[in-house]
């Protein structure tokens, strides 16, 4: 079934309230999520609200949390989220480390103790709308390590996503951001749900070997994802770990507790100013004129175009926004079950989705 994102939104916003959200928070949460669903990255759209459900129930992610702004030093914030909803408690620090481009042309941003954060592209949209540069660097604990280091059979860090965008015109362009696994955790998710396989080369079984039946990982978290890029992707999730565990957050997975249905993140974020260091607009065209270079390369045998980083979920939003985001049963079954759950009474969740 393809949704109105609008009617997703909705739902979305419900859901949240019965948590307990308020409106400012529900309104941060379901636009971060059902954006993500727009920008075609499901794994980290609606489909989360179940999990953040029962992380709620647990006490490991609470509603309407004030960040606190721990120390300033230079251009160094560091910020604890104290377990609330990352999307709103990202924002919230973003803001706070912002403060400092002003004197210093650039802001660094130390995030620890977030909840989920969900799609960090959304952080480099947050910047560059602001006409900032960012490039932020994420580890993800709370539950045991899903992505086998180069040559290992078994987990030594998890998915942590590394994203990086230049403004261009208000807007991330190009927008780098991925999972440092082939794959992030949500596709297998997704793709259990939809009874759909994975393309070799995302998933190891418990014998280091690959696999693409998402089911044992899905349910039980067993085997291991693999890195993308052989060694040198395992390369840049260990460096991801070491800069937003060790150096920004206060734990890697090393040592970080676990908790059922456990996500939490850490974020280390480097704002740059463009007009720290030259005229902004030549900065602007110069990473312009590179952009059409790109584009105007020979796409391969067998390729209509050449990419750019981002042009993927622009491509996903406008077809989208048109003709609506599909979403399988099983997940909105979740959703409404979780509804359900937190006493959203029957009359409100009647009509609330819109097919298209
Ligand atoms: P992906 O593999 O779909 O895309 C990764 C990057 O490659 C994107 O920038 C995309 O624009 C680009 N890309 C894709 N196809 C391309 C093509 N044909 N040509 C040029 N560029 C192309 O994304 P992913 O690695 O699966 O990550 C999905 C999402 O998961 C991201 O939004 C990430 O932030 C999020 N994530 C979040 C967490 C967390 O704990 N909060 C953990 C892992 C991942």
């Amino acid at each position: 079934m393809n949704y109105s994102a609008e009617s997703l939104t909705r739902l979305a916003h419900r859901v949240l309230s019965s948590f307990g959200c308020a409106d400012i928070e529900a309104r941060i949460v379901s636009d971060h999520l059902v954006q993500a669903n727009l920008a075609g990255h499901d794994s980290h759209g609606i489909g989360m609200l179940p999990m953040y459900g029962a992380q709620l129930q647990d006490g490991n992610l609470i509603a309407n949390q004030t960040p606190q702004f721990l120390q300033r030093h230079g251009a160094v914030s560091v910020v604890d989220a104290r377990k609330g909803f990352g999307h709103h408690m990202t924002v919230l620090a973003l803001d706070h480390a912002m403060e400092t481009i002003a004197e210093h042309g650039v802001a660094i941003l130390a995030l620890r103790n977030a909840g989920h954060i969900s799609r960090v592209g959304t952080y480099s949209e947050y910047c560059a709308a602001r006409g900032y540069v960012s490039i932020h660097m994420v580890n993800v604990i709370g539950h045991d390590p899903i992505v086998a280091p180069f040559g290992a059979r078994e987990g030594g860090f998890s998915t942590n996503p590394i994203s990086m965008a230049l403004p261009f015109e208000g807007k991330a362009e190009p927008l780098l951001d991925m999972a440092t696994s082939t794959v992030a955790f949500g596709k297998v998710r997704v793709a259990h749900n939809k009874g759909e396989q994975l393309p070799p080369g995302c998933l190891l079984d418990d014998d280091g070997m690959e696999t693409i039946d998402p089911a044992p990982m899905a349910t039980n978290k067993a085997g291991a994802l693999s890195a993308f890029g052989a060694h040198k992707g395992s390369g840049l999730g260990i460096f991801a770990e070491l800069m937003a565990g060790a150096l920004a957050g206060t734990n890697t997975i090393a040592d970080a507790t676990t908790f059922p249905n456990g996500v939490h993140n850490n974020m280390l974020s480097i704002i740059l100013d463009p007009g720290a260091f030259d005229d902004p607009q030549a900065v602007s065209e110069r990473a312009s004129s590179y952009r059409d270079f790109i584009r105007s390369r020979q796409p391969a045998k067998g390729r209509q175009a050449v990419l750019l980083p981002g042009d993927p979920e622009n491509i996903s939003r406008a077809k989208r926004s048109a003709h609506g985001v599909p979403v399988d049963d099983e997940t909105i079954r979740q959703i409404l079950g979780t509804a359900r759950h937190f006493e959203v009474p029957e009359q409100d969740l009647a009509g609330l989705l819109e097919t298209v």
